[in-house]
């Protein structure tokens, strides 16, 4: 819809202000990029914001980028759209959207890297391997998530983690795993490194020592900042802080940049880029933030932004890497849109529903959800947007995934056969092309 509208400025622009000529070279500027075809060393990198559609990229781009300056994310020379419809339902979630990708077959929800009958097929990271490529996957929230099981750990019930976090060390063993969650990864009743500060929710609730097994496999093995910072791979496991950015709801007072456990996620991906490269041969690498779902689930539109800041960070972080390893198609998408939110007038009503789990975890709700007349809760805005005195807020229709499209942007080879309106599994065609390539 924006490259539509795009177009359409463009093109009245041209004919009305500069004539013919002028039309001419601005189609001439908007025609698909020219990057070299793909070799046998290419390199694919997916970035997921899990939950965002258009209107959440939108509104990431006037809070944080204004009307003029395009966000990293949109800045990329080809756009299209992708449908999210999955095998069985009309809106997917996680697991479905990311299998798509991973195997390119629509599946049923809650299945990750199966088919629809729950048959095993290669995903892109096996794929990959196949070709003699590295691999990486890299979350800010748990690495047992259902969009990385997608790629790494094929199950047929996203929330056995224990048996996600298992299957991804034992059977696809990405050379490169970054995310939270240690506590899927050490046995009930062994800390950890992390600090259990919630609980319920940190306590190990593991089998067996994975990371120790891990170590035994050869996997350098990080838990904060410092330790990341000295991984050299060729395999590396980091379990840092979860969902660091949103811990704040949890932990009265808590602050990320305080927390020597907490990384940012462009960061990991950095790490990650470092050592994946040293493949001669390219690499496969999934990365996934997380925390847009859970903000947009929420109807915190002031985590969405915020989370909108991480996938633009890694997106710059990817650009950089791509100045001198030009061999990379980069992708960036969704698997589902979440919360149906949507761009609105500060001075229209909200009509949302009520969101999930709203912030504080032990508040009343009132920042999440409008009020009995429609009152604008705090979390949904006004934002301004970025260099003007304008001014939105945001609305919300569910605390549910919706159907509808999301946009996907790329660079690097093979990128201009996402241009269009495609099946979600398109994805998986055109990163299988560019891993495969004699
Ligand atoms: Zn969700």
């Amino acid at each position: 819809m924006e490259v539509t509208q795009t177009w359409k400025r463009r093109i009245f622009v041209g004919v009305t202000a500069a004539g013919l000529a002028a039309l001419c070279a601005m189609f001439a500027l908007n025609s698909p990029s020219k990057a070299d075809p793909p070799t046998s060393a290419t390199s694919v990198v997916l970035i997921s914001g899990d939950g965002m559609g258009v209107q959440q990229r939108t509104a990431i781009q006037y809070a944080l980028y204004g009307v003029n300056e395009r966000q990293p994310m949109d800045a990329l020379p080809v756009a299209g759209l992708l449908d999210t419809v999955p095998a069985t339902k009309a809106v997917s979630d996680s697991a479905a959207g990311a299998t798509a990708w991973s195997i390119g077959m629509k599946t049923r929800n809650g299945m990750t890297g199966l088919g629809p009958d729950e048959e095993r097929v290669p995903t892109l990271l096996e794929i990959a391997e196949d070709e003699g490529k590295a691999t990486g996957i890299v979350n800010d929230h748990d690495i047992t998530n259902a969009t990385l099981a997608s790629f790494a750990a094929p199950i047929n019930n996203r929330d056995k983690k224990v048996s996600i976090a298992q299957k991804t060390l034992r059977d696809i063993s990405p050379d490169v795993m970054m995310g939270g969650g240690e506590g899927y990864w050490y046995p009930r009743g062994e800390e950890g490194m992390i600090p259990d500060e919630v609980p319920d929710e940190d306590k190990s609730v593991g089998r067996d020592n994975l990371v120790e097994e891990a170590q035994a496999d050869g996997y350098e093995y990080a838990y904060d900042r410092e330790t990341v910072d000295d991984l050299t791979g060729p395999k590396a496991l980091a379990l840092v802080q979860d969902s660091g950015l949103q811990r704040w709801k949890e932990l009265p007072g808590y602050k990320p940049q305080d927390d020597p456990y907490y990384v940012p996620e462009a960061d990991l991906l950095a790490k990650a880029l470092d050592i994946l490269e040293e493949d001669p041969d390219g690499f496969m690498l999934v990365a996934e933030s997380d925390d847009m779902d859970s903000a947009a689930h929420e109807h915190d539109g002031v985590n969405v932004i915020k989370t909108g800041k991480t996938i633009n960070a890694m997106v710059e972080v990817v650009q950089e890497f791509r100045q001198t390893h030009p061999d990379v198609l980069l992708i960036v998408t969704a698997d589902h849109e979440t919360g149906g939110m949507t761009i609105e007038d500060p001075i229209e009503t909200n009509t949302n529903s009520d969101g999930d789990d709203p912030v504080p975890y032990y508040g009343d709700g009132h920042l999440n959800n409008a009020g009995p007349n429609g009152q604008v809760p705090k979390r949904s805005g006004p934002f301004k947007i970025k260099g003007t005195h304008r001014e939105f807020k945001v609305d919300w229709t569910t605390p549910e995934h919706t159907g509808g499209y999301v946009p996907v942007t790329a660079d690097g080879p093979l990128s201009e056969l996402l241009t269009g309106v495609h099946h979600n599994t398109h994805v998986f065609d055109v990163a299988q092309q560019a891993l495969t390539t004699p």
